[in-house]
């Protein structure tokens, strides 16, 4: 599956949040720091209507939605990247991750510690970031001095990651991640893949605001969205305690109580769907009779391999992928309908599948 870290400094309202996302208190709210020492992974449902719109045409017996993993990762301290805190057991669990969810404090309140003494976003972004960029300059320093040797020892290939090398050292120098520039790349990227660098990640910032802030966005809020608006990473803004108790409730009271806040939906919704989207993932479907179903994959994945998230066997006797598009379903109203007007194509092995396509793969045993 895809997983999107949760991070930030101490006291933020991760663990909150994450109990939120996964309604469930295994991970341990606690108004001190250290509190998340194990990283612990809430598998979480993916809402898509689209699902029920599907089911509410096929009638299966069971539905089920896709899924996508949120791992809280412990509290990273200044330091942390030369061993403060729980500092190097927090990196490696970042290196894990496919993402990164960035909780921002952006809530007053006198009762909760902040451990630089104020509430300031821009200072605990950079502290975290620094603490990325940090360590991953180790990781470079190390790499550079093997690859270094051989360069030396005329091997072109070395002097050209050598000379890749350089570069991301470079930017991290100037305090930036490495995420902006992969595009520009080329060959780096594979330099940065095999170094697994922190900071070559996606990031979205999740600005935890207190209630009032929901309505309208506080000065911290402002100062982040800036800051995410330079770095172009998008932005959410929740409240991490109105999450979780919008997570303990049941349907009409949530309705209820979505209705006095003025919200639409739960933030979560956002987190999860901006999650999605830094991960660039689609979502495909797969309706039958005895289960319409949501599966996620990366987007340009073929169709074999998307076959191959049902099953390896699809994949390996895969013959086509009978293909129908959502909008056409919902519009024709049944498979069959589709099928008379010539909607249902279908695709070989080279299809790249989209998102919304619902698809019966045919394949041999
Ligand atoms: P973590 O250390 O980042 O995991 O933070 P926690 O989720 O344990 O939260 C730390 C403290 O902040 C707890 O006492 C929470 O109840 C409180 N907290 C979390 N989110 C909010 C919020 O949106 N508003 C307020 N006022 N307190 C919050």
């Amino acid at each position: 599956g895809f997983n999107c870290g949760i991070v930030g400094l101490p006291n933020v309202g991760k663990s909150t949040l994450f109990n939120a996302l996964t309604n469930t208190s295994k991970a341990e709210a606690a108004n001190y720091p250290f509190c998340t020492i194990e990283p612990n992974v809430g598998i979480v449902e993916v809402l898509d209507k689209r699902l029920y719109k599907i089911a509410e045409i096929v009638k299966p017996e069971k539905i089920t939605p896709t899924t996508i993993e949120f791992v809280d990762i412990a509290g990273l301290v200044k330091g942390a990247s030369k061993g403060e805190g729980l500092g190097n057991q927090f990196l490696a669990n970042i290196r894990n991750v496919d993402a990164i969810a960035h909780v921002v404090r952006c809530f007053s309140d006198e009762n909760v510690v902040h451990v630089d003494g104020s509430v300031n976003p821009l200072r605990d972004i950079e502290t975290i970031n620094l603490e990325l960029v940090f360590k991953d300059i180790e990781s470079i320093e190390k790499r550079l001095q093997k690859v270094f040797k051989q360069a030396k020892s005329g091997d072109k290939k070395a002097r050209l990651e050598v000379e890749v090398l350089e570069t991301l050292k470079e930017i991290l120098e100037r305090g930036e991640r490495i995420y902006p520039y992969l595009e520009k790349l080329d060959e780096g990227k594979r330099v940065v893949k095999e170094l697994s660098l922190l900071t070559a990640k996606p990031v979205m910032y999740i600005a935890n605001v207190d209630e009032e802030g929901l309505f309208e966005d506080n000065e911290y809020v402002k100062q982040v969205k800036e800051l995410a608006e330079k770095e172009e990473a998008p932005v959410v803004k929740i409240c991490a305690k109105v999450e979780a108790e919008l997570a303990e409730l049941e349907k009409e009271e949530k309705e209820e109580f979505l209705k006095e806040l003025g919200m639409e939906e739960p933030g979560l919704n956002a987190v999860i769907r901006e999650g999605y989207k830094l991960l660039d993932l689609i979502t495909f479907f797969t309706a039958g009779e005895q289960e319409v179903r949501a599966w996620t994959i990366k987007r340009g994945t073929k169709a074999p391999q998307a076959a191959g998230k049902i099953h390896s066997d699809i994949e390996r006797g895969f013959i086509r992928a009978e293909v129908t598009k959502y909008e056409d379903l919902i519009r024709e109203g049944s498979m069959q309908a589709c099928k008379e007007k010539g909607l249902m194509k279908l695709e070989g092995k080279d299809y790249e599948v989209q998102d919304g396509d619902i698809i019966y793969f045919r394949f041999n045993v």
